[in-house]
């Protein structure tokens, strides 16, 4: 099988729009909206760094798909294009390049994104997939880091510190039950639970400024807090844990809790909203089953700072997952 054996067997069928081309030719023509803002994010996959050797191909296929949605839905954006840079390691059968395809396929089709294009090479390295894809926002553009102003709520979808719990569980080193438990964990790391599509429009709605959490909360609360000339404080008693994430820390206590802010893998949108607009917010959530958690708010100054349970504040170390 060489490469465009693979390309057209594998690949082609995931390349639905016109602009593709069928992957039978040099470039894509994207055909954006009018009254939208074109956007554009790239995340990579390194085997060994963002997933386990051992993962299946059709999970590394739809963890690639997410880690890049997110970042999309917490512009207030949805996910239309994606070109696809495939690194296979000669030492791997190329014929399991189909199961990677089945993953992608997978959540392509779930979040209606097309394959436009991409390009194939082999290595004697890890395996490593990058992901570059397009999406659509407000014709006024994406909600950025920087719109966070004093006084304003910090809210959180989902559930905080599963990814690395996750990871955790996946290398046996997670002493919590029940088993079930154990293995959504594990299943999250492999194939994070990123909040519905539905977020994108509240974000769109409500937020000042969001982002992505993928380094650790802490971290991320810093570079929104950063970004937008503010200090974020986050409330210890008030972050959304998981059956396991609640097990973790009734064992470990604060610093288990600490772990969990720290470690990455999440994929939840982390936004400000002003706070006037709490219980609209609130309501919107219970409407749309999209579970959001009001966890601290903007102040001015800077950096990140975690409120304890008896009212004090500490400062959070900058420690989220950093690759160099
Ligand atoms: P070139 O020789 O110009 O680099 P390629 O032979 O790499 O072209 O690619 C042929 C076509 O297949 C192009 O449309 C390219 O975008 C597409 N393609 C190559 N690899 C991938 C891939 N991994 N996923 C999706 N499309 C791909
Ligand atoms: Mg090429």
């Amino acid at each position: 099988m060489n490469e465009f054996d693979i390309i057209a067997t594998f690949f082609a069928p995931l390349a639905k729009d016109a602009g593709a081309c069928g992957l039978k030719d040099d470039v894509a023509v994207l055909a954006p909206s009018a009254n939208k803002t074109l956007i554009v994010t790239t995340d990579t996959l390194v085997e060994g760094v963002h997933f386990r050797r051992e993962d299946p191909l059709d999970t590394v296929g739809q963890k690639l798909v997410r880690v890049n949605v997110s970042d999309v839905l917490s512009k207030g954006g949805q996910p239309q294009w994606a070109s696809l840079a495939l690194t296979w390691p000669s030492s791997r059968d190329k014929t399991d390049i189909k199961t990677l395809a089945e993953g992608l396929k997978r959540d392509f089709d779930s979040f209606g994104i097309s394959l436009i294009g991409g390009d194939t090479t082999s290595t004697s390295g890890p395996l490593t997939l990058t992901l570059t894809l397009h999406g659509e926002c407000a014709y006024d553009g994406p909600v950025r880091r920087s719109g966070g102003q004093p006084g304003a709520d910090l809210w959180v979808s989902g559930c905080i510190g599963d990814g690395w719990l996750g990871l955790q569980a996946a290398e046996g080193l997670l002493e919590i039950g029940p088993k079930e438990e154990l293995e959504r964990l594990s299943a999250y790391y492999q194939v994070p639970q990123i909040p519905d599509v539905r977020i994108a429009e509240i974000v769109a709605r409500y937020a000042t400024a969001s982002l992505d959490v993928s380094d650790g909360l802490l971290a991320d609360a810093q570079h929104l807090a950063a970004a937008s000339e503010q200090k974020a404080i986050i409330n210890l008693s008030q972050i959304p844990l998981s059956k396991g994430g609640t097990a973790f820390t009734e064992d470990k206590g604060e610093v288990g809790l600490l772990k969990l802010l720290s470690g990455g893998d999440d994929y939840q949108v982390l936004f400000s909203v002003p706070a006037g607009r709490r219980d609209e917010l609130l309501a919107v959530s219970v409407e749309s089953g999209v579970p959001l958690t009001r966890i601290g708010s903007l102040t001015k100054g800077e950096g990140a700072f975690l409120e304890q349970l008896d009212g004090t504040l500490i400062r959070a170390a900058p420690n989220g997952w950093k690759h160099f």
